[in-house]
């Protein structure tokens, strides 16, 4: 991709080229063609996570009906997809829709002011060899990821250093890393260690999931049935809504049953993973010590890591390191204690427990709030912005929209 300099003066500067900052991009492009836009990149690729993870197997975690955008069928054969196929969705889209013209690569944000004077953001942008650019925008929209793409989280295993083999981190996979024949052990129970697992089973001698703590798996189909007949009988754009619809009900379902029945679903769970597992099934490996959802549902495509266990190819150890020496991994017998969302909670922007300012964690009702609820608190208030400005109209807090005085 091309890095040209970025306009000083622009309508909306959304900063990041992911899933979030292109699915504004192209709303942007359908509801407001009038409006300018920019994008700002500090990569010099469009697809943040699914471009930068290249870990074998990479996937999503949800269906493609849903985590794609509303606007653009998803036509993969995969519901639940690989990295590379996001990428081609993603490229496919910022061509075609001409996204791509607007963006800006290799510029980092490194400050954004509001000048109320102007009413602007003043943001301020690095470019990677020394430049830089400040550029006024009437809105500021945040796509940039959670992730600290630069410094991962360093898990600070003890005595990793004192360890002979070879250490990669998943966000830093190398793309010539030969592990045919070799003994991995993936430390982690996430959803990133179960893809790694189920994908270097077949080429590594012994792949081992070292996990502190279990978490709940559920396995589920790679390629969606229902979504595959609505294809053969309707047109994309209907057949792909319907898809979407059932998935978010689905979706939603299994949500609120794990908050209404956590032990209902629990069992049911418990049940799929005997069925899959059969002799190799050890509730230590899999019982965690909360409910389901109430950290993240591991999903499995196909049951993929399952098979890989019954094969023997696979197997998961439940226990906390106590060191490494030069030939592995010292383990002692385990304490629970949880995943990355404990270990950055802190770190997390906090809701509150009322409405406006919770979220109900139902995509359907959420949706509805974001659009047309108005954020109404008795703290928050609106005022007009400087009437050297030329926005046209606000939102005062009960919600109602005004006109405003323009230049
Ligand atoms: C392997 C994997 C699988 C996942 N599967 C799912 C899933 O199935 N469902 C789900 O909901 N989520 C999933 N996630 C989480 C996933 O990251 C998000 O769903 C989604 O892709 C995030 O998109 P985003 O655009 O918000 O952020 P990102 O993809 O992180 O993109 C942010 C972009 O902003 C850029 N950027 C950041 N800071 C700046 C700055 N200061 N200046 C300029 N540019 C900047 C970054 O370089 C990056 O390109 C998964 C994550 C991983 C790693």
């Amino acid at each position: 991709m091309i890095k040209s300099q970025p306009p000083s003066e622009i309508d909306v500067l959304i900063i990041g080229t992911g899933l979030s900052g292109i699915s504004m991009a192209g709303h942007l492009g359908m509801m407001c063609p009038e409006i300018d836009y920019m994008v700002l990149e500090r990569r010099d690729r469009i697809g943040g996570t699914w471009d930068q993870f290249r870990y074998p197997g990479v996937r999503s975690d949800s269906d493609m009906h849903t985590l794609g955008f509303d606007f653009e069928p998803w036509k993969h054969e995969d519901a639940i997809a690989d990295g590379h196929a996001i990428l081609d969705y993603l490229n496919r889209i910022v061509e075609e829709r001409r996204i791509s013209e607007n963006m800006h690569f290799g510029f980092e944000v490194v400050s954004a002011d509001w000048d109320s004077s102007r009413a602007r953001w003043i943001v301020t942008a690095r470019g990677k060899d020394g430049t830089s650019a400040i550029i006024a925008a009437r809105l500021l929209y945040f796509a940039s990821g959670y992730y600290d793409d630069d410094n991962p989280h360093d898990a600070d295993l003890p005595g990793l250093g004192r360890f002979g083999g070879q250490t990669v981190d998943p966000q830093f996979w190398p793309e010539d890393l030969d592990y045919q024949g070799k003994d991995v052990v993936v430390i982690g129970s996430g959803a990133t260690a179960v893809t790694i697992v189920s994908a270097m089973a077949d080429t590594a001698s012994s792949v081992t999931m070292l996990q502190r703590t279990p978490s709940w798996m559920a396995p589920g189909p790679r390629c969606d049935t229902w979504g595959k007949r609505f294809e053969r009988w309707f047109p994309e754009k209907p057949a792909y809504w319907l898809t979407r619809q059932k998935n978010i009900a689905l979706r939603s379902y299994f949500f609120g049953l794990s908050r209404r029945k956590p032990r209902v679903l629990a069992e049911k769970l418990r049940g799929l993973q005997r069925g899959a597992l059969r002799k190799s099934y050890e509730p230590r490996h899999f019982e965690p010590p909360y409910n389901p959802w109430q950290q993240r549902l591991c999903l499995m495509p196909d049951g993929n890591l399952f098979t890989a266990m019954r094969r023997g190819h696979a197997h998961i150890v439940t226990d906390r390191i106590a060191g490494f020496d030069d030939g592995g991994v010292k383990l002692q017998s385990g304490d629970y204690t949880s995943g990355y969302l404990e270990r950055a909670k802190h770190l997390m922007p906090k809701v509150a427990a009322e409405r406006p300012w919770t979220l109900r964690h139902n995509y359907r009702e959420d949706k509805r709030d974001f659009r047309q609820r108005p954020v109404a608190d008795g703290v928050l208030r609106f005022v007009h912005a400087s009437a050297q400005t030329d926005i046209s109209c606000e939102q005062d807090a009960a919600g109602n929209t005004q006109a405003i005085a323009a230049e």
